[in-house]
């Protein structure tokens, strides 16, 4: 089945509040045109993230029940362990409280003296703590995954050939280490080929740079390679999985992604002597080696989250919601990026609304259109998110797309939800000359558009 149906029943419904479009009005006025600024409890569906918003099942919120809260040695711990050493294959393993604080451990450890860290695309948090420990991050996507609407299975994959020249023109003593991104985050959650993945370890490996894995959206990418690539289809996806790993040395996790858990995070590694000193921070940082920032009742969510969200069924759903919203969008002719990632679908502001200038922050202004008429809350990633002042010059520089990504939680909206985003989408397409362009009158120096206040033009 092409679209299947929700593989789950529901026992427990979260009421969410539907809003006149007076009230509306007056919210997205209160928050200057700044959907960060506006409350979750006014929000009909938010698709401002995939992260940490997943729903638990029944088996997760009993594994809460049977959390020890002991400080060292919790038996979650123990089942937490063994889990990931199943799925990911590393006998080192670290918790944290998130993706990032793995990241941090990491690079604070491996970029002792700087270095160049290669990945297909950086996500946010991981180039930034590169960056603060002394590193450079660098983008080296294939060309078509860079192309918005061109089709090609595996648009996540790193290009060995770019790889190559990096390696040749800075040498292997400034590479401290390589990484991917499953799937490809920043990339519009693209998916990673295993051929690529077992070619770009080959690369790093014959140059003796040891090779991690931005593990956030690992099954998601499992189960496009079980769809996509040859020899793959009769695989489970866990043999898929164990796969991918085991090209690698390491991998970092944000467990608020393919976890299907609110909060948590690791870090796995082969290495028993880098495990070490990151240890030693963890501690300092974090929490004892056997809790590392989470508790007992998380870690139990965890070890049972990654265990669930390996079943085909739940992928099947999952990948199949967020792509068949795509198609109903692209038979409506709203235009998005092509073909769908993992996680999320996004508009095209630019060819949304043509006549509108970047100045006016296109992007934005289509945001601010959904949550008027339909309560909708996505996120721009065009010139609000990337723009800059160029000092110089003093005039503003922008990005060359201007997005608004509608992240799909995991097992929270269901189809029919989907629907009702479609069908608003549909109304505001038609009505697109309505759409007005904005302006800034605050902002802040860096991540203006957490808290940036606009005003209509
Ligand atoms: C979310 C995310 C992170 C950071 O994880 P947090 O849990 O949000 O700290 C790192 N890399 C990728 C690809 C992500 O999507």
């Amino acid at each position: 089945m092409k679209h299947p149906p929700e593989p789950f029943k529901i026992k427990v419904v979260e009421p969410i509040k539907q809003t006149t479009r007076e009230e509306r009005e007056a919210v997205i006025r209160k928050a200057g045109f700044n959907l960060f600024n506006v409350s979750a409890e006014d929000i009909f569906i938010d698709l401002l993230t995939d992260s940490g918003t997943s729903a638990m099942s029944d088996n997760q919120w009993a594994g809460i029940m049977k959390g020890d809260e002991s400080y060292a040695g919790s038996r979650n711990w123990f089942h937490f362990y063994d889990v990931v050493r199943d799925i990911f294959g590393f006998p080192e393993i670290i918790p944290t409280h998130q993706g990032r604080v793995a990241e941090n451990l990491l690079f604070s450890e491996t970029l002792k003296n700087g270095g160049i860290v290669p990945n297909n695309n950086h996500f946010d948090t991981t180039r930034a703590n590169i960056e603060c420990n002394g590193g450079e991050a660098l983008d080296l996507v294939i060309d078509e995954g860079k192309d918005p609407v061109i089709n090609h299975p595996f648009k996540g994959n790193l290009d060995p050939t770019k790889l190559n020249d990096l390696i040749e023109k800075y040498g292997v003593e400034n590479i401290p280490l390589g990484m991917i991104t499953i799937t490809n985050n920043s990339g519009g959650g693209q998916p990673v080929a295993m051929q690529n993945i077992r070619e770009i370890s080959e690369i790093l490996h014959q140059n003796g740079i040891p090779f991690f894995i931005d593990a956030c959206r690992f099954a998601e990418n499992a189960y496009f390679i079980k769809q996509r690539e040859a020899d793959y289809a009769e695989k489970s996806i866990l043999e898929i999985v164990q796969e991918m790993f085991s090209y690698a040395d390491g991998c970092t996790m944000s467990a608020k992604k393919d976890g299907l858990v609110n909060m948590g995070g690791f870090i796995a590694l082969n290495d028993s002597d880098l495990a070490r000193s990151i240890r030693e921070n963890l501690i300092r940082i974090e929490g004892f080696p056997t809790y590392g920032g989470l508790s007992g009742r998380d870690l139990e969510a965890i070890a049972r989250g990654l265990r669930e969200v390996l079943d085909e069924h739940y992928l099947e759903f999952r990948i199949g919601q967020v792509e068949r919203l795509a198609e109903m969008l692209n038979e409506l002719g709203v235009p998005i990026l092509l073909p769908p990632g993992g996680h999320a679908v996004y508009l095209d502001a630019r060819r949304f609304l043509p006549e509108m200038s970047q100045s006016q922050f296109p992007a934005q202004a289509l945001a601010v259109a959904l949550y008027r008429e339909g309560g909708i809350r996505g996120v721009e990633i065009g010139g609000l998110m990337f723009g800059k002042t160029d000092p110089e010059t003093g005039k503003e520089i922008y990005p060359d797309l201007e997005l608004v990504r509608l992240a799909i939680p995991r097992r929270v909206y269901t189809n029919m939800q989907m629907h009702f985003v479609a069908e608003v989408i549909d109304k505001i397409f038609k009505n697109r000359d309505a759409i007005r362009g904005l302006k800034i009158v605050e902002q802040a120096a860096v991540l203006r558009h957490f808290t940036v206040r606009l005003e209509e033009v």
